[in-house]
């Protein structure tokens, strides 16, 4: 074979598709209350549907307000006993939990992709390795959280209420439940609407390691099952993640109680690319700061800086590398940007770019078959953009990047800013003094240097300004659930 023969031959994929033979679904969940599955009070249950293929996957409980009513009950009478556990004893259940999520681990991976349409690559090895991570870690602090809250005596809240969203299902509720029961809390926790699957399977999880009934209730519902929880007034705190307009109503709601509160919002953060730093590094970083899950992340780098003089080469690297993305079959090992979560999503992001190109920014939008069925969005850039744009403002919540650029350092800082959003950032320099410096001026609550979507347990995460307030990951994520005594 001539060497131009054979450099011609046109590299492709063979198709790797996960299977699902090996999961075990049943056809209906109930709610998750007192360490047993039981019918909603309302007996209403509704479909979860794969946003891949539109197809109902499993019947799912509608909870409401008396199932609520139930959990908090059942919180109630198991907290004594849970609270007055000795430390290491709590521990144990956690690190079985752990365990028990790496045992499942390809199983929950695959239903997480079935129920949320994110490419399984991430599922298997971000979502679930991170919830086990997140279980191991806060067992490991059960029995020193003294020292996670500067040698202070502290004491556990009580009966905690924790409300989802649908973009990270299982690690968000890790996230949740595993400080909240390391400190000693009992907690009731509602999963998203279009994800309710895996949490569900954390409840079987949660039997499995013979948890005490009540400890954890999962309460599948829409919005009203969260507002239900919310006013609850007997509970004593309430942990949000999702989006500022939410959050703002449950603030509201609480307002003048004794319920605590902490918020996990939007965010539209910056990624900010100065001419020193190693360009093609920083392309992967952009990539995998917008495009990862379907850029349906709260820190998800949606605003690019890209400094003037290297604007046009960062640009046509990134268009380059964007035309390698493979969009489609979340269930394919070899997809990087799986299916829009749902119906409704998708119209959110159409009607952003849409307002993005009446607004007057050149849109481009990578050419690639997508599924005939199901939810899909192609990856796409934004050029042209103005800090006024819509595009520029508001948080998308998929595969839409918007591009602007800066002349100086400080300018950078200033762009950056300019947002009513503070949750995350990136800089991608080659100057560790420009990074150090940068990075205490923006109003961020994470910095990532060379790098972006670095997930650890041991780090916090949490914003500023409307993407919120408290942390969450590391000792700081102790101090939410915990009251400090003396
Ligand atoms: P959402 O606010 O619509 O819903 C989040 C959760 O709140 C769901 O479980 C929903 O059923 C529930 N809910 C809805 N209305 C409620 C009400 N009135 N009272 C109580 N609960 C209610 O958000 P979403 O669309 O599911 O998620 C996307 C948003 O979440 C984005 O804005 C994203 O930035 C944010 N998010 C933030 C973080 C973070 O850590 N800061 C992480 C992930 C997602």
């Amino acid at each position: 074979m001539s060497t131009e023969t054979r450099t011609s031959i046109v590299w492709d994929y063979a198709p790797a598709p996960e299977s699902s033979d090996h999961i075990r679904l049943n056809d209906r969940y109930g709610v998750f209350i007192d360490g047993e599955f039981r019918d909603p009070a309302s007996g209403r249950y509704v479909p979860t549907i794969n946003p891949a293929t539109e197809q109902p996957i499993a019947e799912v409980a509608d909870g409401g307000p008396d199932d609520v009513i139930a959990a908090v009950e059942a919180a109630r009478s198991a907290y004594p006993k849970w609270a007055a556990l000795k430390d290491l004893e709590r521990a144990k259940y956690l690190f079985r939990i752990a365990r028990l999520i790496q045992e499942r681990s390809r199983e929950l991976a695959v239903v997480e992709t079935m129920d949320g349409g994110k490419p399984l690559r991430e599922s298997r090895d971000v979502d679930i390795p991170l919830a086990a991570a997140h279980f191991f870690y806060y067992a490991g602090w059960a029995d020193k959280l003294r020292y996670g809250v500067a040698a202070r005596e502290v004491a556990p809240l009580g009966v905690v209420g924790q409300i989802v969203p649908w973009n990270f299902p299982l690690l968000m509720a890790a996230w949740k439940l595993a400080p909240a029961l390391a400190c000693g809390n009992v907690a009731i926790l509602k999963p998203a609407e279009t994800t309710p699957l895996t949490a569900l399977l954390l409840a079987e999880i949660c039997q499995e390691a013979e948890l005490p009934p009540g400890v954890v209730s999962i309460l599948p519902g829409n919005g009203d099952t969260g507002a239900a929880l919310v006013r609850q007034n007997k509970i004593d705190k309430i942990a949000f993640t999702g989006s500022t307009a939410v959050g703002r109503d449950i603030q509201a709601a609480l307002a003048g109680t004794n319920t605590r509160l902490t918020l996990e919002l939007g965010g539209k953060s910056a990624n900010i690319v100065f001419e020193d730093a190693a360009l093609d590094q920083a392309v992967e970083g952009i990539v995998n700061g917008i495009f990862f899950n379907q850029g349906h992340v709260c820190c998800a780098g949606s605003r690019l800086l890209i400094q003037e003089s290297v604007r046009e080469e960062v640009i046509a690297k990134l268009w380059r590398r964007m035309g390698l993305l493979r969009v489609g079959d979340p269930m394919d090992k070899n997809t990087d940007v799986g299916a829009i979560n749902s119906a409704e999503q998708l119209e959110r992001i159409e009607t952003l770019v849409a307002a993005g190109e009446d607004e007057g920014a050149s849109r481009r939008t990578i050419e690639c078959e997508l599924p005939a069925r199901g939810y899909w969005f192609a990856p796409t850039l934004f050029t042209d953009v103005s800090p006024a744009h819509r595009i520029a403002v508001e948080e998308i919540f998929g595969p839409v990047v918007s591009v602007l650029t800066f002349r100086t350092q400080a300018e950078a800082i200033e762009r950056a800013n300019n947002s009513r959003y503070g949750l995350a950032a990136g800089i991608w320099t080659d100057k560790g003094a420009k990074a150090f410096e940068v990075a205490s001026a923006l109003n961020a609550g994470v910095v990532w240097q060379n790098t972006y979507n670095h997930f650890d347990p041991t780090a916090a995460f949490g914003g500023y300004k409307e993407s919120g307030f408290g942390r969450e990951g590391g000792p700081a994520g102790l101090r939410p659930y915990l009251r400090v005594i003396r």
